[in-house]
């Protein structure tokens, strides 16, 4: 038996003229819970560790010196901030590998389950088994906001389709065949939690790619929950996780070549303008693309 939260949404087609609405105005049903570290840890270990690994590079001291006078005050907060931000903005990336966030992902789709593990760089994840667990009360399902506000005749369609592989999963596990085979006949609605571990240079690379406006918007949204939820334990590092185009300072995504999404301009505008200045004064290279 299907049990449709009825409470999941989308953020509309996504057309060429127009930013897909924002998901996190819907409840999606899903959640993201960072369980690890909490703000006490990041704020008295995490930006000292982040920071003795920055400052090693530029210090005769010792790293366990470093993070003992970061640890105690005598090098304060403000100070251990100022260089990460360079180092990160710098993109020396390493500096900010020594840090993980642990977040327990809830309710998410099959389909975006599928997109998310598909970072591969420092980050892990565990994942419910659906050869396993054998879903007694019935599967969860996902229902997007285009298909929840369509003709009603089509939504009734496809809700009837999604309760009827249920239907036939739960008949087929009553019959004796085992739940590994009987799963076959899930649909990418199906519901999921996950636990997932990303150092923070994973995180921010993950979020610049799906806080993006060209993300999907269901996994556009678990990042504004991940987003959220380091953001309250620690303002400075959330404020890392955002689209790429923030820290790049222009689009470099193909579909956006119209720049329906006015977040930052597209990369041909910025190339062209470049080529255009470098023309008038002599200066620089004819053209971008130039060897
Ligand atoms: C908007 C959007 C649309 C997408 N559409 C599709 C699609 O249609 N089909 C599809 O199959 N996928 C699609 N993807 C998934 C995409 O191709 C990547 O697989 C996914 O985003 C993981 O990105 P990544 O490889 O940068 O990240 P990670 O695996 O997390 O890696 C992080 C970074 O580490 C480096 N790295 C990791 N592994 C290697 C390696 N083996 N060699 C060298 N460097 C490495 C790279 O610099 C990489 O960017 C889409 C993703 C987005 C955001």
């Amino acid at each position: 038996m299907t049990v449709d939260s009825g409470a999941a949404g989308s953020a509309g087609a996504s057309t060429k003229s127009a930013i897909p609405r924002n998901p996190g105005r819907l409840d999606l049903g899903m959640r993201a819970t960072l369980v690890f570290p909490n703000r006490e840890i990041v704020e008295r270990y995490y930006v000292p560790l982040i920071y003795t690994a920055c400052r090693t590079c530029y210090s005769e001291l010792a790293p366990d010196d470093i993070f003992e006078r970061a640890v105690d005050g005598r090098i304060t907060p403000e100070k251990q901030r100022e260089l990460i931000g360079r180092v990160i903005e710098s993109g020396h990336g390493s500096t900010i590998e020594h840090v993980v966030f642990t977040f327990a992902i809830t309710g998410v789709s099959r389909t975006l389950s599928h997109q998310l593990v598909r970072h591969r760089a420092g980050v892990a994840f565990d994942q419910q088994s659906q050869r396993y667990v054998s879903y007694k009360k019935g599967a969860s399902t996902m229902l997007p906001a285009t298909i929840a506000d369509a003709d009603p005749n089509l939504r009734r369609d496809y809700e009837e389709q999604v309760e009827g592989a249920l239907e036939l999963y739960s008949e087929m596990v009553e019959a004796g065949i085992p739940g590994e085979d009987a799963r076959f006949v899930f649909p990418n609605a199906t519901r999921t939690n996950l636990v997932m571990t990303a150092n923070l240079r994973a995180l921010i690379h993950m979020s610049g790619l799906r806080l993006c406006t060209m993300a999907q918007w269901e996994i556009r949204r678990l990042f504004q929950l991940i987003r959220h939820e380091v953001f309250a334990v620690s303002p400075f590092l959330g404020s890392f996780l955002a689209p790429k185009c923030v820290p790049l300072g222009y689009c470099d995504e193909a579909g956006n070549r119209d720049e329906h999404c006015p977040i930052r301009p597209h990369k041909d505008k910025v190339l062209a303008a470049w080529a255009e200045k470098a023309g008038r004064t002599g200066k620089g290279r004819e053209g971008p693309l130039e060897p």
